[in-house]
């Protein structure tokens, strides 16, 4: 390469670095000791303060805000090629969306080993990969042939996407419907040229790993990249690389695979789209759902949201006819069946002078007997782990409470016997007091029940039969998920007790039983979620029934002591499309999303006081905007500044306030106001932690 000493050093870079400093900084790029020219999308090493740090190149210029003579040089590029440009056009309006500089989103979401310089050398030749299984059993894959209605879906959006035009359809089909099935027949005609790349986002891998061997087997001649938290920094960074290079042609991961660089995207697929996995929780608060939507439309190519229960967000857009609507309305595999759903009234059953032990129904207890009977197996779902949520006083009504939460210590039996108090929020744990700390009474009382204490009780009625608990406890160790779920699938058991890490994907084949017990919980949130999420979970644990002819009459039964809340009556009904009706209507009446816009506030500190001044200082100034120079969008409200539904986690008391639009662009510029008054106000409350939440899911 013949490098013009002369000119290259004018060349100027704006990179983008991790830090939450919204701006780009500007180095020199000094071609003739690079070797090369600068591009958008390079990943680089530069001096940042006292540090070299790994950035991003945004853009590429002649000139330079800051003092040439202060401009300090990139010092190397990483061996790989430049990130994708939709990618980077993407990390732009994530930027300004969620309000975080480019470099938190972009660079933060980089592999961690490609993060670090010193180990680029390494990384540059990527470990041979295993051979993948998938490829052996080739031969031996079952094709499966399509039904009609699966083979119709396919026939419309590959004819979409031979269109090269953007649009979001949103497939909504029963569980065991074939949605994965007919998704996969349309990424292959998607496939054509060996550059092609398609995307596949679903929830939790971890939890599915049957779905990544029906990819490896649907695509037995492709190479795979598969991204999610569980990988090992180097097994991730290979397979980011394989993305980036365009190596592999399939990307299958979970929400943070949105965030990898692939320069040939031809299609997306977000299977479960109404998962709240989607959603990150910490740093930028991105949902790589909406940012799927995005990216497919910078890239002209078609994006598929699949759910047997989509988010009312994502069906009202369909209704409204925003996205295209594709259904399936039956089971895939002939011999699969509905289950019959009964709503066991609680009440009802007193009545009848039925005992409820344990939180269980003796009808319960009758229906597990006659699976057994039948040689099926039983799913109880409880979304409680631990044995007890919580220990309590009878003399004097002492509680087990958290001392840095407001929240129970749940009371867990250990795996080597004895028990301990533990806290599902901060992490506490505590030994079992000897006797109530308040008033010294012995007898301390664990209250209610959690999956611990429902196997015990079954293993207790069911003596002869295989009881398995799944819950995060059971499957803390690597690989114990797949080893407990390799057990249910090969019929080693006989009653699964779990909680929601049992009702996710699994395509269970001789269920012939489901059991929910304290579903009811969630119908008093604080949270106008909750119920749709309810449904959605009850939605997907019924259809874990019946997916196989071995399993044909199978029964889903549902506790409760409020048969009549929406979400059981629709259930019951299997009336997807009623429910979302009913809910909608609802949300309409009151303007809640999707018919608004939200982004919450949020502001801790050790005092509640703080927390709240914070926040109510930032509202006066806007609210006396005028005076402040601040011209607040009059679309824009704001809700009172209140304590939040828990308000103390970990010794940080919280509060927070809610910014409502009819509009996204209002509500973007008043939270771009919003911003600029709450660094500000932050200033003189220093201690404050405080960030803003676009779109958050729970209120
Ligand atoms: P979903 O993603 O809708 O839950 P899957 O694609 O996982 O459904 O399919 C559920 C089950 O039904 C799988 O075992 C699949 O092999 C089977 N299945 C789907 N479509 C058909 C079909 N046309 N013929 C036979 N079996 C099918
Ligand atoms: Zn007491
Ligand atoms: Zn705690």
């Amino acid at each position: 390469m013949s490098i013009d000493h002369k000119n290259n050093q004018k060349t100027i870079v704006q990179v983008a670095i991790d830090v939450p400093i919204n701006k780009l900084f500007d180095y020199f790029w000094d071609a003739s000791e690079l070797g090369q020219f600068p591009e958008r999308g390079r990943l680089v090493v530069v001096p940042f303060g006292k540090k070299d740090v790994v950035g991003i190149v945004i853009n590429v210029s002649e000139q330079s805000a800051y003092e040439l003579d202060k401009l300090k040089k990139v010092i190397g590029i990483a061996p790989n090629n430049s990130l994708s440009e939709d990618l980077i056009s993407m990390g732009e309006f994530a930027s300004t969306y969620y309000q975080r500089s480019i470099g938190e989103v972009l660079v933060s979401s980089i592999p961690v080993a490609w993060r670090k310089s010193d180990k680029w050398a390494t990384l540059e030749k990527p470990k041979r990969q295993s051979k993948q299984k998938a490829h052996e059993d080739a031969t031996e894959l079952r094709a499966i042939e399509l039904n009609n209605e699966q083979k119709e879906i396919v026939e419309t959006l590959s004819a979409a996407s031979s269109e090269k035009k953007f649009q979001t359809y949103l497939l909504q089909g029963i569980t065991g419907s074939g949605k994965t099935l007919t998704y996969l027949n349309w990424l292959a005609r998607v496939l054509v040229d060996p550059t092609d790349q398609v995307l596949i986002m679903v929830p939790e891998i971890n939890l599915t790993p049957q779905l990544e061997q029906s990819v490896r087997e649907a695509f037995p001649e492709k190479t795979l990249a598969v991204l999610h938290s569980g990988l090992t920094e180097r097994t991730r960074a290979d397979a980011w690389m394989a993305a980036n290079t365009g190596k592999a042609q399939i990307i299958l991961g979970t929400r943070m695979s949105i965030m990898a660089s692939i320069p040939n995207l031809k299609a997306i697929v977000v299977d479960e789209e109404h998962d709240l996995s989607y959603k990150q929780q910490e740093g930028v608060r991105y949902s790589a759902r909406d940012l799927a939507i995005w990216r497919a439309k910078k890239n002209e190519i078609i994006v598929l949201l699949v759910s047997a229960t989509p988010s009312l967000e994502s069906w009202h857009a369909a209704v409204e006819g925003k996205y295209k609507r594709l259904t399936l309305s039956e089971r895939g595999s002939k011999e699969a069946s509905q289950p019959i759903i009964e709503i066991l009234d609680l009440k009802e059953e007193r009545r009848a002078g039925k005992k409820i032990n344990n939180g269980i129904s003796d009808s319960l207890i009758e229906a597990i007997h006659a699976t057994l009977k039948k040689g099926l197996q039983t799913l109880i779902f409880i979304n409680r782990r631990g044995y007890s949520p919580v220990l309590s006083c009878e003399a004097c009504g002492w509680l087990s409470d958290c001392a840095k939460c407001s929240a129970h210590m749940v009371l867990h039996k250990l795996p080597r016997g004895g028990s301990n108090l533990c806290c599902h929020h901060c992490g506490l744990i505590k030994y079992i007091p000897r006797s109530c700390p308040d008033c010294g009474n012995s007898d301390l009382l664990p209250i209610g029940q959690g999956t611990q204490k429902i196997e015990q009780y079954l293993a207790e009625v069911f003596s002869t039969a295989k009881i398995l608990r799944i819950d995060a406890d059971s499957t803390r160790t690597k690989g114990s998920a797949e080893e407990l779920f390799g057990a249910v699938h090969d019929g080693q058991v006989d009653i699964v007790v779990g909680t929601q890490m049992i009702t996710k994907g699994h395509d269970y084949q001789s269920v012939g039983l489901v059991g929910v017990i304290d579903a009811d919980a969630s119908l008093f949130s604080q949270d106008y979620r909750a119920s749709e999420r309810l449904f959605a979970q009850l939605m997907q644990v019924a259809g874990r029934a019946g997916r196989s002819g071995r399993s044909v009459q199978s029964k889903v039964i549902i506790q409760t002591r409020y048969p009549t809340a929406a979400p059981y009556k629709y259930l019951k009904n299997n009336d997807v499309d009623g429910f979302l009706v009913e809910t909608c209507e609802e949300r309409k009446v009151v303007g809640l999303p999707p018919f608004s816009y939200q982004a919450l506030i949020h502001a801790e500190h050790r005092t509640l006081g703080e927390a709240i001044g914070m926040l109510k200082d930032a509202a006066a100034v806007v609210k006396n905007q005028g005076k402040h120079g601040y011209s607040w969008p009059e679309s824009v409200s704001m809700s009172d500044v209140v304590p939040k539904a828990m308000v103390r986690i970990a010794g940080k008391e919280r509060a927070q306030v809610l910014i409502e639009s009819p509009t996204r662009q209002d509500l973007q510029a008043a939270l771009e106001i919003m911003q600029l008054v709450l660094i500000d106000q932050n200033t003189k409350r220093k201690g404050v932690g405080w960030y803003i939440e676009r779109d958050p899911i729970q209120i």
